[in-house]
């Protein structure tokens, strides 16, 4: 893909996120986004649906695993929503976009658990094409990601607080 290209599609990437309700979006290198391994503590002992989904660990990529796949790709999407709108429903739809722009490597990463099913069906996932892991479920730093990158995100101590979540769309 030529940078020609990128500077015409990227910006369709951008609009396109934003009509389906992002906040914004933008491109970032692929080295900016962190992986750690003390992400994956948080869902084994911080989170009641480990272990219940196809997008939740352990099915999910390792951190480990998840960097060597950050290691195929230089750059990526970087996609901020307030709690209104679905990162991982928009991501899937930019996937698809960017696939079709000639971004055959495109793949998404979203945020949060699945939410297709009412109950997983964890023998066999029944929305391949829809569902997709969250950033932190691959043992991404999604906070240490979006500060590299000046996009606000802090820790929500009460439910007053505003939050800012994200979908990463890698872009090759
Ligand atoms: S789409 Fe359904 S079966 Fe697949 S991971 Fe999500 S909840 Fe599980």
């Amino acid at each position: 893909m030529s940078l020609t290209n990128d500077k015409k599609r990227v910006p369709l990437l951008v609009d396109e996120a934003t009509r389906h309700g992002a906040l914004e979006a933008k491109t970032i290198s692929a080295k900016s986004v962190v992986t750690a391994p003390w992400v994956r503590l948080k869902c084994i002992y911080g989170c009641d649906r480990f272990g219940t989904s196809h997008c939740c660990p352990p099915k999910t990529p390792t951190p480990k695993e998840t960097q060597e796949i950050l290691d195929c790709y230089t750059s990526a999407l970087l996609v901020r929503f307030d709690g209104k709108t679905s990162p991982t429903r928009v991501i899937v739809e930019l996937e698809r976009s960017a696939f079709l722009a000639g971004y055959y490597r495109a793949f998404g990463f979203g945020a949060g658990p699945c939410h297709l099913c009412t109950t997983c069906n964890t023998e066999e996932c029944v929305h391949r094409e829809k569902a997709r892991p969250a950033m932190e479920a691959c043992g991404i730093d999604v906070y240490a990601t979006a500060r590299n990158n000046g996009f606000p995100i802090d820790v929500l101590s009460d439910e007053s607080c505003e939050g800012n979540y994200y979908g990463l769309l890698l872009l090759e």
